[in-house]
């Protein structure tokens, strides 16, 4: 059996579980994700989950699996293109032929109009994506299909609905005399294509984590408040930054009335924030941040803004996974920087500059537990069967949902960050 032992951050850190070290199929199986960061999280029954991996892609030597998925890729040639997100493991990363944050995965994928097929190492819902984004005659493939997002699944359609029920009836649907609706949907790129879908028939736009304040800008021209899901720290970090108090920024519960608020406050509101949050980015602490400065006088502190707010008021910046590269990119010769991310990127931008001190904030290494599933034995297997002819694991998003997510991507594709 292959398995993949994680990089240690530190001299003397741990893994947050063991298990990690276990090959992903044999949690697959599992009730919820598996060991990892996201073990609380139960994943929805309606989540699509992985069949069985041919016995050959479990058994063979990782060295065998990396020559057959060169293999592979060298037969498929211009027909196939891999992007591997920042946080896979580096035995994928080695193979992607993009590698960037969600945001610029879904620009590669767009500049691929002629690949029969696009490979996803992500999330469920970044190939959902890009699904929606390609040409109708590409396959978009998700290697292994029980990589989904923790995050993303904390808001589902019904929910979302409901909650979007609740606001018509207390805001109405009139725009005020200056034009302005009574609430606009904004969500982060980590959801569902059914909830761009939503967000594209409701006047919204999507939005990541680069582009998270010119998205909220843009909102706010054409609305009087917010509702911002599934996330709630990027939310609040990002309308913290803009000068909207916290007062203003009630947290709507799924499923209690109101969304455990009352009225007053809802009507008060500048952001609703939907209670959903990124169990990698949860973990990140203020006591780290000091620990980090106590132990390295003159360290730079750079976290995501999935972290909660006074972590990332802590910091010294807060910034996209992009930003966090070139961050370490454009730091001198000696430097020393600490990193609230997830551990493949921390441990990745360490190795690539050995002239600077890189380190993961929390001690206790935690990967995101679900693009974890992604193995070199998946992608062996959805690149061989595309050689012998085959599309397994396509991702296919119906085209009402796509037309209507479409429109809420494209806002969000013309929102620059800034
Ligand atoms: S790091 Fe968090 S938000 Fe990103 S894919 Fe993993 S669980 Fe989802």
């Amino acid at each position: 059996m292959t398995s993949v032992q994680l990089q240690l951050s530190r001299p003397g850190a741990d893994s947050c579980d063991t298990g990690l070290t276990t090959a992903p199929w044999d949690i697959d199986l599992a009730p919820g994700y598996g060991p990892g960061a996201s073990a609380d999280d139960v994943i929805p029954a309606a989540a699509p989950r992985q069949g069985e991996l041919p016995a050959e892609y479990k058994q063979a030597p990782d060295a065998e699996l990396h020559e057959r998925i060169r293999a592979a890729k060298a037969t498929l040639g211009d027909r196939v293109v891999v992007l591997g997100h920042f946080y896979q493991r580096d035995e994928i990363v080695e193979h992607a032929d993009y590698v960037g944050d969600s945001f610029q995965l879904a620009n590669a994928a767009l500049e691929h109009p002629h690949a029969e097929a696009i490979v996803f190492c992500g999330v469920h819902f970044m190939a959902e994506t890009a699904d929606i984004l390609s040409r109708p005659e590409q396959s978009v493939i998700l290697p292994n299909l029980a990589a989904g997002c923790s995050m993303a699944d904390m808001a589902n359609e019904d929910d979302v609905e409901a909650c979007w029920d609740a606001l018509t009836e207390l805001y109405g649907t009139e725009p005020d005399a200056e034009g302005k609706l009574p609430v606009i949907p904004v969500t982060y790129m980590n959801c569902s294509a059914a909830l761009k879908a939503f967000v594209g028939r409701h006047g919204g736009i999507v939005c990541t984590s680069s582009n998270a304040a010119t998205v909220l800008e843009r909102a706010f021209e054409a609305g009087q408040r917010v509702l911002f899901f599934p996330d709630q720290h990027l939310g609040r970090n990002t309308a913290v930054a803009m000068g909207i108090s916290q007062d203003l920024m009630p947290l709507w519960r799924p499923r209690k009335p109101n969304g455990g608020n009352t009225e007053a406050e809802l009507m008060d509101a500048k952001v609703i924030l939907w209670n959903g949050f990124c169990s990698v980015h949860k973990r990140f602490s203020v006591a780290q941040i000091e620990q980090a400065r106590a132990q390295y006088p003159g360290v730079q502190v750079v976290v995501h803004p999935e972290c909660p707010l006074p972590v990332v008021q802590a910091a010294d910046v807060a910034g996209s996974t992009d930003v966090i590269r070139r961050m370490v990119e454009a730091a001198e010769p000696g430097a020393t920087i600490a990193i609230g991310t997830e551990i493949n990127l921390v441990n990745r931008l360490a190795a690539q500059h050995p002239d600077k001190t890189i380190f993961c904030l929390d001690p206790v290494v935690c990967p995101c537990s679900t693009m974890y599933r992604i193995h070199p034995g998946y992608l062996a297997w959805v690149l061989e069967e595309l050689v012998a002819g085959n599309v397994v694991n396509r991702i296919s998003v119906d085209e009402e949902t796509s037309a209507d997510a479409k429109v809420a991507l494209e806002r969000m594709l013309a929102a620059l960050p800034r």
